[in-house]
This record gives C-alpha cells, structure tokens and sequence, in this order.
C-alpha cells in the first residue's frame, strides 16, 4: 500500500512540487495548508509521515509538532529557512526526524522522505515482547513491538526519540551512557543535533516518569558523564 505523506505547507505552488514529486515517487501526498487543518487530517486519517513546513500563518510548524508529539510518534520532517540553524535545533528537540532547508529540490526531498521512512522501519525493534527483567523491582517495562515504555504500570507518553533513549537506559541499569554515546546509539545521523538535544529529552522524560512518581528520579545524571538508570530499586 502507498505510503501516505501529509504535507502541511501553506505555499501552493511548494506544496505542488512537493505533491507531485511524491506522487511521482509512489507515495499518497495530502496537503493541507494551515497548521490546524495539518492537525485534523492526521487526526481523521493518519499518515506514515509528515512535512511540516516551519512558518505557517495560523500555528507555527513547532506548535504542530508539539501537538502531533502529545500522541503519535509519526515521523516528521520540518522545512526550514535557509541556515535557520535555531529552526533546526528547536525542530529535533521538539521530536522531528530530520529537516529540509529552503528552497529545495523535489528529489533531494523525496530522498530525505524515503531515508527517514526507511530508518524508522529499522528502528522498529526486534520482535520480543520485552527486555529482560533488569532488577527484582524492576518498575520499568518495556514493549518493543508497541514501541511503548511502563512505569510503574503506567505507559508513558513518550516521543520516538525519548522512547529510544529510556529503552537504551532500561535495557542496562547502572551502565553509564555519555550524551556522545546516547546519540550514536539513538540518532541515525548524530552529526546532525547537538549534545543538548539529549539533555532536551532526559529533561522530558523525567517529566513524564515524575508525573507518575514524583521520586525517587530513576535516571541519574553523572556529572562531565553521562546518563544511566539507577540500580537500586526498594
Ligand atoms: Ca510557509
């Protein structure tokens, strides 16, 4: 079945040649030119990912990007001014999967399209239905074909990267991960973001873990290190 693409772009004629040379690549491209209209189409229909263009005239591309992130993990990948390097940091903080500066070609994009699609086939983990339990007390649970982390019973709303980071950690409690380390191992293309693109989705991710339980916070943080998952539970 064709891969459907929601592009969210209010530009007509950019929104064209994104469409058609999508479709030209065997892709379902809907586009949707404002933010909100973004919102409810993949609300109503979903999509396997989608193009968010940054400067839209009603919601930003962040704001949608922190609406889509509140309950889906689809890949997103934000077009950007050129050289807008403050767009592309705040976008993979924000949970996008890549970027596109304008002005672009249509094949450059339908290749970032089909490399972030391809990577997120990949990440898909393998087929266990959770890792080994770490610890007695383990609180944590992980649900690899759902790509879903419990704590404490409770499933957290996790972004895909924050998903990817928690599991690294949850899989070996106590093993310290420098940020360097967390990116190889969670970025595809680590040269693209920042170290504190981490330090961004530890920080959300403690959020989320404190929400259920405000303490003990299990992530420890070793100072000049890194992260890890603390070993002593109860
Ligand atoms: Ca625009």
């Amino acid at each position: 079945m064709a891969k459907r693409i929601l592009v969210v772009e209010d530009e007509p004629a950019i929104a064209e040649t994104i469409t058609y040379a999508l479709s030209t690549e065997g892709f379902e491209p809907v586009w949707k030119a404002t933010g909100r209209e973004g919102l409810a189409a993949l609300a109503a229909g979903g999509a396997d990912l989608v193009i968010l263009d940054v400067m839209l005239p009603d919601l930003g591309g962040f704001e949608v990007c922190r609406e889509i992130r509140r309950s889906s993990s689809v890949p997103v990948i934000f077009l950007t001014a050129r050289g807008a390097e403050v767009d592309r940091v705040v976008g993979l903080e924000l949970g996008a999967d890549d970027y596109v500066p304008k002005p672009f070609s249509p094949r450059e994009l339908t290749a970032r399209v089909k490399a972030v699609l391809r990577r997120s086939e990949e990440a898909s983990p393998p087929k266990t239905k959770s890792v080994r339990k770490a610890a007695r007390s383990a609180p944590f649970e992980v649900d690899a074909e759902r790509c879903a982390i419990a704590y404490l019973g409770r499933t957290l709303a996790l972004s895909r990267y924050e998903f990817k980071i928690l599991r690294v950690l949850v899989e070996r409690p106590g093993w310290v991960y420098s940020r360097e380390k967390l990116m190889d191992m969670v970025w595809s293309d680590p040269g693209a973001s920042m170290e504190r693109t981490v330090d961004a989705h530890i920080k959300s991710i403690r959020a989320k873990l404190r929400a259920v339980r405000a303490e003990p916070d299990p992530i420890v943080t070793h100072r000049g290190l890194g992260y890890s998952l603390r070993e002593d539970w109860g």
